[in-house]
Formats: C-alpha cells, structure tokens, sequence
C-alpha cells in the first residue's frame, strides 16, 4: 500500500509577493478587455494557442494557415523566450509574423500583445494566431484578449499532463490532443487524455490531431469557428 505523504502547500497571504501578483493579474486582464475590443473594432478575430515546448503548437498553426490562407488574411504573433524559429517557420508560409522575446517571463501577456499588435495592420487581417510560450503553467493565469484560447497536449508528454495542470485546461475552451499518430508508440491513450480534459473542464472541446498526417487538422478548424 501506497504511504501517505505530506504535501506542502502555501497558505493565504503566505507567498510573499502574491499582492504583487494579484496587481499584476488584474492590470493584465484590464489590458486584456483593451486588447478584444482593438481586435473587435476591427474584425479580428484572435486565438491563444497554448502548451508545453515540443507540443506541436507551431506546428498545428502551420497546417491551419495552410487551409485557411485563401479564407481569411492570417498573421501571427509568436512568444518565445529567446528564438525566432517558431515565427520564421510560420512566416514561410506567406503569413505576416511579430516575434516577442519575453526574456526572462514564461507567458506573453496583454501589454506585450498589444505591442505586437502595433506592428499589424488591423485593417488588413481577419485572423491572428498567437503562440504563447512554451509552458502549461504562466500563460494560465494571464488572458490575451483572444477571442478563444486553445490547450495543445502531445502524447509524448506522457498521460499525466492534464491532472497535473489542471488550471491551463479550465482557461481554455478547446484541447487538442496532438501527436495521436504516435500513441501507440508511447503506450498512451489520446482518449484518457481527453477524458481528463473534460473532468477538469466539462464544457471544454477536445480534438484530437496529427500534425505529421493531419488527422483531425479540419475538426481542429471546425472546433474555432472557422
Ligand atoms: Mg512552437
């Protein structure tokens, strides 16, 4: 039998810049509220894609503009910690890129958004993907002003990515589940993931999707509206 452990967890008021944090969350989401109605005002329509680093979020964005490109006017503003090689990747498609190198932060958030934003000509574009960074922690807590925000799970994460961050998969209202042409290969069940998915979040959509054969891709599509 397994023995109990001890966790500990910070208490109310216990971490020592949570007042910090909380300033921070809420001057974040008034620039978030800020940032919808610029895109609104235009008729842009803005997409958070979120998840780990090797998820396959650059990847699902490419596949996407490859369909979508004759539909709509497509740009994307990709967050990275240091590289460009998420945007050059997506810029080789023809699609209009805005790189934000957030240094030392693992999230983009609503200021630098509206940042890139300034880089865009609004009037030309329907459509912005935005790449968080890399990680199922940071972006949680901080909302663009994405019209939607999407969670990017691989299998190759292993099966327990979704109860172990539940926060990011209540945020977001699509899941996809990536990767699903190697699943047999990491012994992982794409549906057991999705099935976590819904436990935390009951009214999320899950997707299930290859990058690599592009299964899923236009249900993916779909799933946004588009
Ligand atoms: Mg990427």
């Amino acid at each position: 039998m397994e023995m109990p452990r001890e966790v500990i967890r910070p208490g109310e008021g216990e971490v020592l810049d949570i007042e910090l944090q909380e300033d921070f969350i809420r001057r974040n989401e008034e620039l978030a509220r800020r940032v919808r109605e610029i895109l609104d005002s235009h008729g842009v329509r803005a997409i958070d894609v979120m998840g780990s680093i090797g998820s396959g979020k650059t990847c699902l964005i490419e596949r996407m503009v490859e369909r979508l490109r004759e539909r709509y006017r497509i740009a994307m503003i990709g967050g990275d910690v240091a590289t460009t090689i998420d945007t050059d990747r997506v810029a080789r498609h023809g699609v209009k890129v805005v790189q934000v190198n957030t240094g030392a932060e693992c999230h983009l958030d609503a200021n630098l958004v509206m940042k890139a934003l300034e880089r865009l000509d609004l009037s030309k574009l329907d459509l912005i993907f935005i790449e968080n960074v890399g990680n199922l922690i940071c972006p949680a807590e901080y909302p663009l002003g994405a019209h939607v925000r999407v969670v990017v799970v691989s299998v190759t994460e292993g099966p327990y990515t979704v109860v172990k961050h539940p926060m990011i998969f209540r945020e977001a209202s699509i899941c996809v589940v990536n990767k699903i042409d190697l699943a047999e290969a990491m012994g992982v069940d794409p549906h057991r993931i999705a099935e976590d998915a819904r436990r935390v979040n009951p009214s999320i959509t899950v997707v299930l999707t290859s990058c690599r054969d592009g299964r899923g891709i236009d249900d993916l599509i779909r799933a946004l509206g588009l």
